[in-house]
């Protein structure tokens, strides 16, 4: 059954033409298994049990042994009780029966029942998913241990099979180009200062990004199938896990074998702020955050000469509403000067986003590298250690760096007007570019003067970043 039920799935073939589009084949032999599955019995005791704990049934037989329970269970497949103990009083046994023994669990109550990871809502829940999980992985182990090796996933190349899925994607792909293209932005208004008129074009590999799904463990309504290995998904609850960006659902052990290739859907981004930096330009299809986008223009437009830009603060609850506007309009946020006169608010709005990150833009993994680029005290070896931290950065927050380096070292240029140099930008862009993995204040302390000094030394050599 298993062998027939693979083979049958790698001869098929999908075109990447649309017009081609064949459904996935759902292997159906795990359901089967389900249907199969022997149902719990129930077996009650005779008296009213006074031990018996308020969150059990009669299903509750007190302190009776394990040769007692076995007797009780007379040998039926899926019949089940709870006794307490006689070793550990207080503490709660579920006996059931499967495959020809009696089979003993620990059973535990937090306002739901449990013997491992998932929780259920009763006992017989518990049961049912317990007698499930045990007889197909009991009679189909090899056939789920083979399930991955031929996965339909890969055969369609992309993170969902489901029909209105692809059918998404196919309409989107044939409207937009396939990649993003760096568009020269007319709007900033060409400094006499800058060598460079315009923010240059990123090489193009800064476009593809890659991004992982983002897996969440979820109980399904309903029969479900894997869209990885095309497989059932069995169980009573949490039968697989769910990306939370995109909705691809799978197994849990699929979970691992699927692609960095998540394309998170716009309608499940639910925010601009605090979203993590690759989801969201994947979702926007953007080589950056529209946000870092948007209030450099603003700025670049009407605040480069504005003493004290990123320093002195604008009015909290205005930065607050320009957030606010950006979670809900996306790039249709209005941040004109007819809205916001004080750019104070625009810099305020663009810090507080780079802080909000879950992850900053130079991420925690290589936060580390950065503080011991930052103690090098021969400046070329300093510089060389930096660009190899730079190398280690995911795309999305390099290019994202790139962009805001570039301007900031457009401030520099108006310090006369702006009283705003390379290191003053530095103590405001330290920490807000980078913060240590471990909330430790004694750490963060230390290390804020290292920040500033790696922030202040991009500026200066944003060169390092093209
Ligand atoms: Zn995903
Ligand atoms: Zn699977």
């Amino acid at each position: 059954m298993a062998a027939s039920s693979n083979s049958s799935l790698s001869g098929s073939s999908v075109s990447s033409d649309p017009e081609d589009y064949q459904p996935p084949i759902w292997k159906s032999y795990l359901y089967q298994l389900q249907q199969e599955a022997p149902r719990p019995k129930r077996i009650t005791c005779p008296q009213e049990m006074e031990s018996r704990p308020k969150y059990y049934g009669r299903e509750f037989h007190g302190l009776i042994s394990r040769e007692q329970a076995d007797e009780l269970l007379a040998g039926t497949e899926g019949a089940y009780l709870i006794r307490e103990s006689q070793r550990q009083p207080g503490t709660y046994t579920l006996a059931l029966r499967f495959g020809g023994q009696t089979l003993n669990y620990r059973l535990f109550y937090d306002g739901k029942h449990f013997v491992g990871e998932k929780r259920f809502e009763s006992v017989h829940d518990l049961v049912t998913d317990g007698l499930i999980t045990l007889y197909i992985e009991t009679k189909a182990a090899e056939y789920i241990a083979k399930m991955t090796t031929n996965p339909i996933y890969q055969h369609l190349g992309y993170t969902s099979l489901l029909r209105d899925k692809i059918t998404h994607r196919l309409n989107r792909t044939r409207s937009e180009p396939k990649k993003v293209t760096f568009q020269q932005d007319e709007k900033i208004s060409p400094s006499p200062l800058s060598r460079r008129t315009t923010l240059k074009d990123g090489p193009e590999k800064h476009c593809n990004y890659e991004k992982i799904h983002n897996f969440k463990v979820h109980t399904f309504r309903g029969p479900h199938w894997c869209e990885y290995c095309a497989n059932f998904m069995w169980g009573l609850i949490a039968q697989g896990v769910r990306c939370s960006d995109c909705g691809l659902n799978v197994h849990k052990q699929c979970s691992k074998l699927v692609p960095s290739d998540c394309q998170p859907d716009l309608r499940r981004i639910k925010k601009v702020f605090s979203c993590d930096l690759t989801t969201l330009v994947k979702a926007h299809n953007t080589p950056r955050p529209m946000v870092l986008d948007m209030c450099i223009r603003e700025i670049e437009h009407r605040g480069l000469k504005s003493e004290g830009l990123y320093r002195v603060s604008g009015f909290t609850e205005h930065i607050e509403d320009v957030r606010l506007s950006f979670d809900r309009d996306g790039e249709k946020a209005d941040i004109s000067a007819n809205i916001y006169p004080d750019i104070n608010i625009i810099a305020g709005a663009l810090k507080l986003y780079l802080r909000d990150l879950p992850i900053p833009v130079i991420t925690y993994d290589v936060y580390s590298r950065f503080i011991q680029a930052a103690k090098i005290t021969d400046p070329d070896s300093r510089l060389e250690a930096v660009h190899d931290g730079l190398l280690q950065l995911p795309p999305a927050h390099y290019e994202t760096l790139r962009y805001l380096m570039t301007h900031l070292k457009r401030v520099t240029m108006y310090e006369k007007d702006n009283y705003m140099n390379s290191e003053n930008l530095g103590i405001v862009f330290g920490p807000t570019l980078m913060r240590p993995p471990d909330l430790n204040t004694l750490t963060t302390l230390n290390d804020m003067r290292y920040q500033k000094l790696i922030v202040q030394l991009l500026i200066e050599h944003e060169d390092i970043l093209f």
